[in-house]
């Protein structure tokens, strides 16, 4: 390996958060350029050594006394030696994070709300040196876009923690309180691996209109008696809402989704609850319930929805995309076209509610 005269890291782009230069033969007398805004960290074994701010430095046995020290120690003496040289930029960066987490379980039904979140955090490295043994020792990692992942997953994973742990009344009425605490714990994350978060922003947190409405009531019970008021208040305020009054009983059941309608049919009949397995650990849920409550897996089919920007596979159902934040709208239709008036019905809607013709 030929000995390196001069070190320099001249190609940072705005985006690099560091370079690393592996398996450099240097000498007491080869020069370390550091521009503004960079650190140069002398790195060996995993280890981090001597940091150089900015300037030009000619290493000498003082400047580089912890290096010079481990070299000793392993009995590498004279002018020449191998070690890496990981120059880390000073810069403010920004992580975008977005993705879905649930809800802690609640109510009898355990219910799991489906929490979208999307936003950013602008951040530098504050301890270079903690830094590089963080992502060049223990991590792996070789480049900007490595560290920069691994930035995006740990936000991901402390908000899909965080959330797990309240149930959906706590997260409905402290939204706020909820990602301030989100926010405190990624600080401390980022600083045990030597960066500093400079602010963390939820741009949004979406919480469904479902789960709003669980929240305001007492579970599955009030859910659907909300419900029944709403669709009754709906069909008394539309056009030929008077035939749709008077078929009060009828109306409510034409738009209620199916599940719900079935789990009155069913509390009304007093018959025993249908329940679906859990394909991911065997638990029975309630017909009707989303997520299972034993362990939390979809219970509805597998599928994928691709993010329109950055082409990433995200799971069915997802609104935000995990890897860019991106708005998913689904693809599934939203709404079913009746074949004889052409009004347009919520899906699940067994009748049409303009001409009561049978839908699907
Ligand atoms: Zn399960
Ligand atoms: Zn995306
Ligand atoms: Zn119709």
């Amino acid at each position: 390996m030929p000995v390196i005269e001069k070190v320099s890291w001249d190609y940072a782009g705005a985006e690099d958060i560091a370079y690393r230069f592996p398996n450099l033969s240097l000498k007491y007398g080869s020069q370390v350029i550091v521009k503004e805004n960079q650190w140069a960290v002398f790195f060996r074994d995993g280890k981090a050594y001597d940091v150089f701010g900015p300037g030009r430095h000619t290493i000498t046995s003082n400047n580089i006394p912890l290096l010079t020290a481990a070299l000793r120690a392993l009995r590498i003496i004279g002018d020449i030696f191998d070690c890496e040289v990981v120059f880390v930029s000073n810069s403010q960066f920004r992580a975008n994070f977005g993705g879905t987490a649930y809800s802690a379980p609640s109510g009898d039904i355990k219910y799991q709300a489906e929490l979208g979140f999307f936003g950013y955090m602008l951040y530098k490295v504050e301890d270079p040196k903690l830094f590089v043994v963080e992502f060049f020792g223990n991590r792996g990692a070789s480049s900007s876009r490595d560290v920069e992942n691994y930035i995006r997953g740990f936000i991901n994973e402390r908000i899909i923690n965080e959330f797990g742990n309240h149930d959906i009344f706590t997260v409905v009425k402290n939204v706020d309180a909820t990602t301030d605490k989100v926010t405190l714990k990624i600080s401390d994350e980022a600083a045990r691996v030597g960066l500093k978060v400079i602010d963390c922003v939820f741009e949004g947190v979406k919480i469904p209109e479902e789960a709003r409405r669980f929240a305001s009531g007492m579970g599955a019970q009030a859910m659907m008696m909300q419900y029944m008021k709403e669709t009754a208040t709906e069909l008394k305020g539309s056009e030929g809402g008077g035939a749709a009054a008077a078929g009060l009983g009828a109306g409510m059941g034409l738009t209620m989704p199916y599940m719900m309608a079935q789990q009155m049919q069913q509390a009304q009949a007093g018959q025993p609850q249908q329940l679906i397995i859990c394909q991911s650990c065997g638990a029975k849920n309630p017909v009707g319930t989303k997520f299972c409550g034993n362990c939390g897996a979809s219970l509805a089919p597998q599928a994928k929805v691709v993010c329109p920007k950055c082409k990433a596979e995200n799971p069915a159902g997802t609104k935000f995309c995990g890897n860019c934040g991106t708005p998913l709208t689904q693809p599934a239709a939203s709404e079913i076209t009746c074949p004889k008036c052409n009004a347009k019905n919520p899906v699940g809607t067994k009748f049409c509610g303009n001409c009561g013709e049978k839908l699907g």
